[in-house]
């Protein structure tokens, strides 16, 4: 990408009245054009009829305009949820999910290409971090998807592939276009961010007093056991975390949601039942158990039914929010990172 060209999709209304005001340009032409990009979400300079020839002539010369290209749809024949896989601007894929619901339409978006972080069950982190990705680029993914299939997108979930945390600067500026009044203007309360447990970018984002829900990806509830699923787990202690949580819900006073990946075998048993209620029992939190997607790079197995059933209700019994993440788009390339690896010809994984 060419580094002396500014990226326009990711810049805010502020922002971007100052650059064209440096062209001569008055605010409502500023407003237009966000306008043209972020409401009625134009592919192209071209489509913004009501701005001169030459004035988007000059932007084009000026302005990098991200767009993603469609590579592959998949859709669901079991619940409708489709799965795109795109093309970014240096050749890169990522992948997005269209998943639908009662209360609306929920985008889960890839904040990377690639991650580093390295959980053990995880498609995305295979083959290590290729790079982030910019606000336009996570942006483009809801706006893609709204234009391809003419659903309007109430939910964005940043749980694609990437750790959204290691990606800090980018996802807030994303997070702030995707929920700006002036934009798509989504509800901060139906914004997701999942992370692995970044614990001094979690306290950064408990500062930013937003409204957006916070979801730590837990999966054990001991630092033994965490650690063999999650590298990240040698740096931050399930403490420090439990402590970071509860200063988010202090600040921002959101409650916070913990994913809990069950696993066969390894993380299922009555006991991890009783140390996760003893985790989770002094904060205000939901807890969102998903049976594991097994990805045949590695042997883990997806708890059977009955377990997963028994495990819930031991958590409920002891007064915890929880639900069992329903598995949406089962019969397409399920795990996150799986469609992305099947395209990229699954090349050797990293020792
Ligand atoms: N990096 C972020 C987003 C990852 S994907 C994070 O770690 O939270 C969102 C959730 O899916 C995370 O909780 C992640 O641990 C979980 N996940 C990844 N691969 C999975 C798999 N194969 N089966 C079940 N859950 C998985």
């Amino acid at each position: 990408m060419d580094k002396e060209l500014k990226d326009i999709k990711s810049l805010t209304l502020d922002q971007l009245m100052l650059e064209l005001a440096i062209q001569g340009e008055k605010p409502f032409r500023a407003k237009q054009m966000y306008e043209w990009m972020h409401v009625k979400l134009a592919e192209d300079f071209d489509n913004m009829t009501n701005l001169s020839k030459a004035f988007r002539d000059r932007c084009r010369e000026r302005y990098i305009y991200t767009s993603l290209k469609l590579l592959e749809l998949q859709t669901s024949k079991l619940d409708g949820t489709k799965k795109f896989l795109f093309e970014l601007a240096d050749g890169n894929v990522v992948e997005s999910v269209l998943m639908k619901y009662k209360h609306g339409n929920s985008v889960c978006v890839s904040s990377q290409v690639g991650c580093r972080m390295g959980c053990k069950f995880c498609a995305s982190t295979l083959n290590g971090l290729e790079r982030s990705l910019l606000p336009s680029e996570m942006l483009e993914q809801v706006y893609a998807i709204t234009r391809l299939t003419g659903e309007k997108v109430s939910n964005v979930v940043v749980m694609g592939i990437g750790e959204p945390l290691d990606n800090y600067d980018n996802l807030l500026c994303f997070i702030r276009l995707l929920t700006d009044e002036n934009g798509l203007n989504i509800s901060q309360r139906n914004v997701t961010v999942s992370t692995c447990g970044l614990v001094p970018e979690m306290r950064r984002l408990a500062g930013e007093k937003l409204q957006i829900t916070l979801a730590l990806s837990l999966h054990a509830a001991t630092d033994e056991k965490r650690r063999e699923l999650m590298p990240i787990a040698d740096r931050y202690s399930i403490k420090e975390l439990m402590d970071v949580c509860q200063y988010y819900f202090e600040q921002t006073g959101r409650r916070i949601t913990f994913e809990y990946s069950l696993v066969g075998g390894v993380n299922d048993a009555k006991q991890d039942a009783q140390e996760l209620i003893r985790l989770a029992k002094p904060i205000n939190c939901h807890i969102n158990l998903i049976p594991v997607n097994p990805i045949k790079e590695r042997a883990f197995i997806q708890s059977d039914g009955e377990r997963i059933q028994s495990f819930k209700n031991k958590l409920e019994k002891n007064g915890i929010n929880v639900t069992i993440r329903r598995e949406m788009g089962r019969d397409i390339d399920g795990a996150c990172g799986q469609l992305r690896r099947r395209h990229i010809g699954e090349p050797r994984v990293k020792a």
